[in-house]
């Protein structure tokens, strides 16, 4: 009997000896993605993943050529305008025109005639979220309202916050600049960061996205991990079905990416393998098993209040600054969005910014934005169990518990 069931469509393609194109163009053929471009003339907006100014080789970014091959496929159906478009990590301005430019993406778009802009560069719209799970609005760029059609190209990279970053945390690059760090201090923790994520991706869902895994990043991603070369393409409509494939791929377990239950509940996606249908290459075939960040959320079957608590004390991460690496050159005290880092006293080679651990929210943005990868985190279990109130409860109840077994001996 055929199944009614309906079920997320994704295509996975390899890329053979560096034909990013043909690799491009086969899994849009195969998720029979030209049924989007219903006319000529739309306006097109391409939102890749332009983190920071850093060259293609580092894998931070999405790869200039799997943005010049959109570019060519959405060319052949005669588009009005095509925008390359997205809003750096870091509230300095120029952040995005670097990244832009060193990704290489910005001569992409100069040889292919495209326009290139920083989405904090063009005209600001408040947007509001529908049933919010954490913020009621936010501002971004009119291309998100005034786009036929949005195509999303993140990029398959491991996140020391959310674990994984790809398709729905990239849409986070539509929250302009300095509103990132302001979204970071409003939603202070990882289930309320991850409820943000889906609010803003509800909002600036779209209607395709193609994966860059020609190069994706392993370990301390999003931006100081290892380059790891997958060859691969993922096309799909469904970017909470894309990202649950994607932990398939990289071995990582879902749960442990919050945004994807949160986005499936909000109805913006499919999260259940069964429901997911893969065409193209074998997924056994395509499998890298990632190394995960460092720091990572624990998934543990304990109320929410319990395993909160934990988080905030036994898993509490310290900020750790290289004294050789670090630079002074203030990018980690002017995106801490609840001002837990300041500048040294004396600006000289040797010194390190200042961390003020109670303020710390651990959004990770200093490990991320930091250009010299100078930035870490450290866990010390013992020395967190041994300070938190958990453990002194626990010592305290094991106290009275043998006092009153001494006293019961005694009579
Ligand atoms: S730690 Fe990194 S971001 Fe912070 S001042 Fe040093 S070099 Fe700059
Ligand atoms: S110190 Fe780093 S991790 Fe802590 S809140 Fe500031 S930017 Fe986030």
């Amino acid at each position: 009997m055929r199944s009614l069931m309906v079920k997320s469509i994704i295509a996975i393609q390899k890329i053979v000896n560096d034909d990013v194109k043909t690799a491009v163009f086969t899994s849009l053929e195969m998720i029979n993605a030209k049924k989007l471009m219903t006319r000529e003339g739309l306006t097109v907006v391409l939102k890749p993943n332009l983190l920071m100014g850093k060259p293609p080789e580092r894998a931070v970014n999405t790869h200039p050529e799997i943005v010049r091959s959109v570019i060519h496929w959405v060319k052949q159906f005669n588009p009005s305008k095509i925008f390359v478009c997205d809003s750096s990590g870091g509230q300095k301005p120029g952040v995005t025109e670097a990244a832009m430019r060193q990704s290489g993406i910005d001569a992409i778009c100069d040889e292919e005639g495209v326009e290139c802009i920083p989405f904090e560069k063009t005209e600001r719209v408040i947007y509001t979220v529908e049933n919010p799970l954490e913020i009621n609005e936010f501002s971004s760029s009119y291309l998100l309202k005034k786009a036929d059609l949005i195509i999303n190209l993140p990029k398959i990279k491991t996140h020391g916050q959310c674990k994984l970053t790809c398709c729905i945390k990239n849409m986070f690059g539509t929250v302009l600049l300095a509103n990132k760090p302001k979204t970071h201090a409003q939603a202070a923790t990882l289930d309320r960061f991850t409820s943000a994520l889906v609010d803003i991706y509800s909002v600036s869902k779209p209607q395709l996205t193609i994966i860059d895994g020609y190069y994706g990043m392993e370990g301390q991603g999003p931006s100081s991990g290892i380059p790891v070369k997958m060859n691969l393409v993922l096309a799909g409509y469904d970017g909470v079905a894309l990202d649950r494939m994607v932990c398939e791929i990289v071995g990582f377990d879902p749960s442990e990416v919050l945004y994807l239950t949160k986005a499936e509940k909000k109805g913006l996606g499919i999260n259940n393998l069964s429901q997911i249908e893969c065409i193209g290459e074998n997924i056994e075939q395509v499998k890298r098993k990632f190394k995960p960040p460092k720091i990572r959320p624990v998934s543990m079957p304990l109320p929410k209040w319990l395993a909160n608590y934990i988080g905030k004390t036994i898993f509490r991460a310290r900020v750790k600054f290289n004294r050789d690496k670090c630079k002074l050159c203030s990018t980690c005290w002017t995106n801490c969005p609840v001002n837990a880092i300041s500048a040294p006293e004396i600006i000289k080679k040797g010194n390190i910014p200042k961390w003020n651990k109670d303020k710390c929210i651990t959004c990770f943005c200093c490990v991320e934005l930091c250009p010299y990868e100078a930035v870490n985190f450290k866990i010390n279990y013992v020395r967190n169990a041994l300070f938190s109130w958990l453990s002194v409860g626990f010592v305290g109840i094991m106290i009275v518990i043998t006092l009153i077994i001494l006293l019961l001996i005694q009579l």
